[in-house]
């Protein structure tokens, strides 16, 4: 007999019917004799509508009350899957975050969870029940209710599935796994069987929202076996996310993933000084602004330019802060553009071949797209372009690298 953490996610549980099948699926994997604890996040569209609410209150809500209202969306489908599964005679209980335990930091609306008592969750799996929790909520030292961020709810199921020990994490959404870039926009990307951790946490960061970041950092700090399933079909394997292995496809890269929620700023004609980078960049990091991919050029008369992105949601703000800077500086000008994305290669194949990057941009070029900025780690290389080229320049390197067709096995 074995402990599973199953965790389904909005659109699995987003209507009474979804949850009573949610409810049948739990019920197979007792049957089979395995013990179940089931996180379920809100019914899809939910923590939207309220975060709508919200803001037609306070239109720059955040912190405390936020999360006091976000979280009710997952103590709704907690409840209502427990009832399912009651009432097709299969023992259950829901818990909230708080009620099982689960610490966090203080950090309202991107809080981390720090420990998770597991004794009440064992109590009841030993009397028999399924226990179910609410995804993506704890509560902080001081017993106020906190979120994880969007997406949470995948940590909440590798954080319960580390701290119980569980033989498998298993994350059930409305893909049958993780694919080569999401399906939604390129039609023929394919399943991987498999991805390392490092690949998916590369993924995931880049943009790929099929599983939240720190639910991978978890797993792969843990150690705990983690999958990926569709809740809508029956029987396949999904992708499992594991450790680097010897025997596995060697793909030159694994995935491509694309950001769209970033934009990009250029300082021109800023003097040539030490200090300036921090001038600038150092104002906008104090106003608690992230900054992601960034370039410096120096030009031949003694001034320099800086490029960098920040997430959409900042741009305003950025803008406004970087002008003043400028001014102070004697910067020449300030341009901004929001209609900028993101895309990335990942692979852990890049470390042991050359020219990927070469192929990249051979491909780009073939379909005149012009890169903006290039940005390479050892497993991954991003490039910013027009938004508009998003979708041809995402097809076109999948292409370019064969990425619909399952590499040689190694021998
Ligand atoms: P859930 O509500 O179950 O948490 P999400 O919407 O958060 O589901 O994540 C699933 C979605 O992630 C898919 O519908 C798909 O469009 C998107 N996605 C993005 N990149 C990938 C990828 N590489 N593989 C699979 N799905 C992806
Ligand atoms: N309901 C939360 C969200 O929409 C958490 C989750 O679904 O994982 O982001
Ligand atoms: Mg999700």
């Amino acid at each position: 007999m074995s402990l599973i953490v199953q965790k389904y996610g909005g659109t699995s549980v987003g209507s009474v019917e979804r949850i009573q099948h949610v409810a049948d699926r739990v019920i197979g994997y007792r049957r089979q004799g395995h013990d179940v604890v089931v996180v379920v996040s809100a019914m899809s569209g939910e923590t939207d509508r309220l975060l709508g609410l919200a803001r037609e209150i306070r239109p720059d809500a955040d912190g405390r009350e936020l999360d006091v209202l976000l979280s009710t969306g997952e103590q709704v489908t907690i409840a209502l899957l427990a009832m399912a599964l009651e009432s097709k005679g299969c023992p259950a209980r829901s818990f909230t975050g708080a009620q099982v335990h689960i610490r966090t930091d203080s950090a309202h609306n991107k809080a981390r969870i720090q420990e998770i008592d597991g004794a009440r969750v064992r109590r009841d799996l030993a009397d028999g029940r399924v226990v179910v929790v609410a995804g993506f909520q704890g509560v902080d030292e001081m017993g106020n209710i906190t979120t994880l961020g969007r997406g949470g709810s995948d940590t909440t199921a590798v954080a319960l599935a580390a701290a119980l020990n569980a033989d498998e994490c298993q994350i059930f959404t409305d893909v049958d796994g993780v694919y080569t870039t999401d399906p939604r926009v390129v039609p023929n990307a394919r399943r991987l069987e498999r991805i390392t951790f490092e690949e998916m946490l590369e993924m995931a960061s880049l943009g790929s929202k099929v599983l939240q970041i720190r639910a991978v950092e978890f797993a792969g700090k843990y150690n705990v076996p983690l999958r990926v399933l569709s809740s809508f079909e029956e029987g396949g394997e999904g992708t499992l996310i594991t450790l680097e292995e010897g025997d596995m496809e060697q793909a030159l890269i694994s995935g491509i993933a694309f950001n769209q929620n970033e934009a990009q700023l250029t300082v021109e004609g800023v003097p040539d000084q030490p200090g300036v980078a921090h001038r600038i960049l150092g104002a906008v990091a104090d106003a608690n602004i992230e900054v992601d991919m960034i370039v410096q050029n120096v030009g031949a008369d003694a001034t320099t330019d800086f490029t960098f992105t920040v997430h959409r949601n900042d741009f305003d703000k950025a803008m406004r802060i970087v002008g003043e800077r400028a001014r102070e500086l004697g910067a020449r000008e300030v341009k901004g553009d929001p209609r900028i994305v993101k895309i990335s290669i990942v692979g852990v194949g890049m470390r042991s071949h050359a020219g990927i990057a070469s192929r990249m941009f051979s491909a780009l070029a073939a379909e005149g797209i012009n890169i903006r900025m290039i940005s390479t780690s050892e497993i991954k290389i991003s490039v910013v372009v027009d938004e508009k080229y998003l979708e041809l320049g995402v097809r076109a390197l999948h292409d370019a690298f064969g990425l619909e067709h399952a590499p040689q096995e190694a021998s």
